[in-house]
């Protein structure tokens, strides 16, 4: 690589169709006892399969690569808009990972893949060998889908969407935003990381708002017809800030046929597609995303940004030796969050685990809830399990999940509870 050569994506389409239809016979295989498996970022889903592998077969060894020494996490960084978290209690290290579960830990990035020959080049020059790579590397952003508005101008105008400075530095602008302005926020179209993950940050904007600049407004303007949980959070922005009155904290607008276009940053507007101006003291610009670029330099993502797999085994349907798992995947109808992430990694590492020993795959099922505070007393939630159909492809399990009751206070406050133990637990689950 970059990019897989014509002979080697021959190959391993071939491959595919053999592990397809037989269960990947007469492919040659490592006993695990032998075996290296390499994993590309440690967020959610990178962490949790390197521990899920250690955890499941100690003989297997397995190195994280991960650029950063700690992770700061996206679940719960909207709570820091109503001042109810800072970035060090959203902050995890890798310590456990290598003094509990033996995973190695190299602090560097991958520069680039050759899938022949079954290697990573790091940044630092080094290069790893591996029988099957995980990579997990979450998502980059589509910097030309707003005309004007790339990674110099998210210094003025941030997206916020990965969390650490770009998050603080919108805190920063909410907090000392004009008495009476405006926020503007927004969203993509599907798919995008975490589809409630916008309006549980308008809700927690709005909650700051509410207690030191009542007269401001947060307008979002969204590029789809509908979202997550939408129901849930509009009675909750009714009930709290004065939804679909005059002086609401909150409104929203649907711009599907009027898609935003172009950022004119000294106005600070944004331009839409028949031409209207929208004005903000504040924008927060939350642009389409595409699968991060180590996967679309090497290939391994589709026309439209994200990395088609093999649902069973997470294998690429470009390398039958690379599994992707979490944002940068396509597994749709599941749901881009940290949740999934997690529950993609330790399906993808027993299937891993089992390729290597040749043994069968185990049927997957995967997981996912993502809980979101509208006040710190006011959560709401929605939870799916998924399956493999007949056709192998996922679809939700008819009957299991589903969203918050709206049934009073009493609900809306344990709801609000869960949400804070669901984080820790799924922090936990993956880093600990
Ligand atoms: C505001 C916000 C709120 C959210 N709230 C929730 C929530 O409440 N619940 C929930 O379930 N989800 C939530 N999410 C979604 C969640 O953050 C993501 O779905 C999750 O982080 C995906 O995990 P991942 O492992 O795919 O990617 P990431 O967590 O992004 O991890 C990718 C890692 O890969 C590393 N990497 C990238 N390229 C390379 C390379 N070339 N070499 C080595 N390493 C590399 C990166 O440094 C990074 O650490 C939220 C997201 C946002 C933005």
């Amino acid at each position: 690589m970059p990019g897989l050569s014509r002979r080697h994506f021959l190959q391993t389409v071939a491959g595919l169709g053999a592990a397809t239809l037989s269960g990947c016979q007469g492919l040659p295989r490592l006993a695990s006892s032998k075996a290296h498996v390499v994993v590309v970022g440690g967020g959610f889903g990178g962490a949790t399969a390197a521990k899920t592998m250690r955890l499941l077969d100690p003989t297997i060894q397995v190195t994280l690569i991960e650029p950063k020494a700690r992770y700061i996490t996206c679940p719960g960084s909207n709570w820091l808009f109503a001042g109810l978290t800072d970035l060090d209690k959203l902050t995890v290290d890798y310590q456990a990972l290598q003094a509990r579960y033996g995973v190695k830990l190299l602090a560097d990035s991958v520069a680039d893949l050759d899938a022949v020959k079954r290697q990573v080049r790091l940044t630092g020059g080094q290069t790893i060998g591996y029988d099957r790579l995980i990579m997990s590397p979450g998502i980059d952003f589509k910097w030309d889908a707003i005309a004007g508005y790339d990674k110099a101008a998210a210094q003025q105008f941030p997206h916020a969407w990965q969390a650490g400075p770009q998050t603080l530095l919108l805190a920063k602008q909410l907090q000392s935003m004009r008495d009476g302005g405006v926020l503007i926020m927004t969203v993509p179209a599907d798919p995008y990381r975490c589809p409630p993950g916008p309006y549980e940050r308008a809700s927690m904007m709005a909650y700051w708002l509410k207690q030191h600049n009542p007269r401001a407004k947060i307008i979002i303007l969204d590029a789809k017809r509908s979202f997550s949980k939408q129901a849930l959070f509009e009675a909750g922005w009714t009930k709290h800030y004065g939804y679909g009155s005059s002086n609401s904290l909150i409104e929203w607008h649907s711009l599907a046929d009027n898609p935003l276009l172009e950022l004119d940053k000294k106005n600070q507007q944004l331009i839409s597609e028949f031409g209207d101006r929208f004005q903000g003291d504040v924008l927060n610009i939350i642009p389409p995303q595409t699968a991060a670029s180590i996967a679309l330099q090497s290939g391994l993502a589709d026309a439209g940004g994200w990395c088609p797999v093999q649902p069973l085994s997470g294998q690429s349907l470009f390398d039958e030796y690379i599994h992707i798992i979490g944002d940068a995947a396509h597994y749709a109808p599941i749901p881009k969050s940290a949740f999934a992430a997690n529950s993609e990694a330790k399906a993808c590492a027993l299937a891993v685990i089992n390729l290597l020993n040749q043994k069968p795959l185990a049927e997957p099922h995967w997981l996912n809830t993502c809980y979101s505070l509208i006040t710190p007393q006011h959560g709401v939630s929605v939870a799916g399990v998924y399956r493999l159909d007949a056709a192998q492809t996922i679809v939700a399990v008819k009957g299991a999940g589903g969203v918050s009751i709206a049934s009073g206070a009493e609900t809306e406050l344990l709801e609000a509870d869960y949400t804070r133990v669901v984080y820790q637990q799924l922090v936990a689950n993956s880093f600990a």
